[in-house]
């Protein structure tokens, strides 16, 4: 977690971190250090496959991410997801269920992010990378890229889950 030196208020010095926040000394506005709401999205096709996007941009540049992002600040996660995937693949999406919450770090040093992963299936479109993704590819489950080249913890865990579970279902 990084340590704020300014107000993003009145640009007075914050004071130090007190349980998970820091007080303004001049106005006495506090910076909380929230965890930042994002959604990530497992996109299944009819196989089994799930659609994974090799990112374009840094933190992460270069591995393989779930397609998600960040939420507006009038967003909630469902909607995040739908139109992150929209920006990111061309694809309108039905989301099927929720997964989990994860926890994470974005970058070294970065903020915490909570991130809502959902299951979701392809309404219309063929996947195609824009915006912060490079290049879109399906993977089978039982062939997902090694975990060094998969972009976030929270990408790892949640394939791991989205696994477990699959496992379940054929057992
Ligand atoms: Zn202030």
């Amino acid at each position: 977690m990084r340590l704020r030196h300014y107000c993003g208020f009145c640009g007075g010095p914050l004071g130090a971190l007190t349980g998970s926040k820091q007080v303004c000394a001049a106005c006495g506005e506090a910076c909380y250090h929230n965890a930042k709401p994002c959604a990530a999205v497992i996109i299944l096709d009819r196989a089994g496959r799930v659609l994974l996007g090799r990112r374009a941009i840094e933190p992460a540049l270069g591995l393989w991410d779930l397609p998600g992002g960040f939420c507006h600040p009038d967003e909630t996660p469902e909607a995040c997801a739908v139109r992150e995937v929209m920006e990111e693949t061309g694809c309108t999406i039905r989301i099927e269920r929720f997964l989990d919450h994860l926890i994470d770090v974005y970058g070294s040093g970065g903020d915490h992010t909570l991130n809502a992963v959902f299951t979701a299936r392809i309404i219309t479109g063929e996947p195609t990378p824009a915006d912060d993704v490079a290049e879109l590819r399906w993977y089978d489950l039982t062939a997902l890229p090694p975990v060094e080249q998969l972009a976030f913890a929270n990408t790892r865990r949640a394939l791991a889950a989205l696994q477990t579970a699959a496992g379940r279902n054929q057992g």
